[in-house]
């Protein structure tokens, strides 16, 4: 019995350093534009896993989890890269070491020199990479959750490059639980498998491919958490059940319905309006219910099969009709029904009759 154990256990320690090395000796290549065109690999799933890169303060746990969360979407989505994942902590030297470690591979890839990558990561403002230790820090020292996480570009250097601050949740502070942060994690990848689709680097050109703020981000907020409720009843993801509310698709799903009930008017205002706009929340918690509607109508991977792969070639507006059979317009007007639905006001009845559009895997 022992022995048996022990061979397991030696079986165990000579398996993981390969399979480990084997992921480490993966060759990333960066994909740089050639004449304001990203290379048709850059739409094309990366034989490299996404590379996650924590600060000096952040758990070995949490590490692995938001590497394991990424390996476990990127199955679902595809494994788009090069990805670079930077989690800052809250500890100010820390942080700075992080920014530190950040620039010297940017030096080294010709992509920035040194100092100058250094004055705009550690400025107190407009994103910069030190910001999100600020922000972890600050929810810490007020005991408040909150918390940061975003694409921030890297086309120009052929990657994609996310900044996160501290994943609450996983490393178990302020009632967070980690399955939240590894939710708000497959939304920032979302954004890859978005952009990972689009090839010009010309601005307004990729804006106008990318569509409303309601579709961008409704459809990185429904495939989150949808994804995630499929990955975890297929234990797929680690279990945390650390937080003060345990994190559960349809429940979360009913909470954003009934902000956005409070909020219809701002459906007149999805085709246009911009992040700045006042009705941003709704963007989010409205355009999470656009998208289940748009997938329960069509199919649950029709963004990932349909929309995405035919979207440079089509625009949007045309990927759109080609992948749901309407137009936005029609659908703005379809959305608006669905919202009015029965007495055409908010009821217990009719949130759960809305609930039924969306998938259980359960
Ligand atoms: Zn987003």
């Amino acid at each position: 019995m022992c022995r048996f154990l022990l061979s397991l256990i030696l079986i165990i320690i000579i398996i993981s350093p390969i399979s480990f090395s084997s992921e480490i000796s993966c060759k990333i290549i960066p994909l740089y534009p050639v004449d304001d065109m990203l290379p048709e690999n850059w739409s094309k799933p990366n034989l490299c896993p996404p590379e996650v890169i924590v600060a000096s303060d952040i758990s070995i746990n949490t590490k692995l989890d938001i590497e394991n969360t990424l390996k476990e979407v990127s199955k679902e989505w595809g494994n788009y890269g090069p990805l670079e994942y930077w989690v800052m902590g809250t500890d100010k030297n820390a942080g700075k070491a992080l920014v530190e470690n950040y620039c010297k591979r940017r030096e080294k890839r010709s992509d920035w020199e040194y100092n100058h990558c250094m004055q705009r990561e550690m400025k107190s403002q407009g994103h910069s990479m030190i910001e999100y230790q600020k922000i972890g820090a600050e929810a810490l020292k007020r005991k408040q959750p909150g918390g940061g996480a975003g694409h921030n570009g890297g086309f120009q250097w052929g990657i994609h490059r996310f900044t996160s601050s501290i994943p609450l949740g996983m490393e178990s502070l302020l009632g967070v639980s980690g399955e939240e942060e590894q939710k708000t994690i497959m939304h920032e990848y979302f954004h890859a498998v978005q952009l990972s689709q689009i090839r010009t680097m010309d601005h307004n050109r990729r804006d106008k491919l990318l569509g409303p703020v309601w579709f961008q981000e409704g459809a990185a907020e429904y495939m989150a958490q949808s994804t995630h409720h499929l990955l975890s009843s297929q234990n797929r993801l680690k279990k945390w059940n650390n937080g003060k509310h345990t994190f559960d698709f349809h429940n979360s799903m009913l909470n954003k319905l009934e902000r956005v009930i409070k909020k219809k008017k701002c459906v007149d205002k999805m085709p246009n309006a911009s992040y700045s706009d006042p009705c941003r929340d709704f963007f989010y918690d409205g355009g999470s219910w656009a998208i289940a509607l748009l997938l329960h109508n069509s199919s649950q991977d029709a963004l990932i099969k349909d929309f995405y792969p035919t979207l440079e070639e089509l625009g949007w507006e045309g990927s759109f009709v080609n992948t749901f059979g309407k137009s936005s317009k029609e659908f703005y007007l379809e959305f608006k029904d669905f919202l009015n639905q029965g007495s055409g006001g908010f009821s217990n009845m009719n949130n759960k009759k809305s609930l039924e559009i969306l998938p259980n895997y359960n």
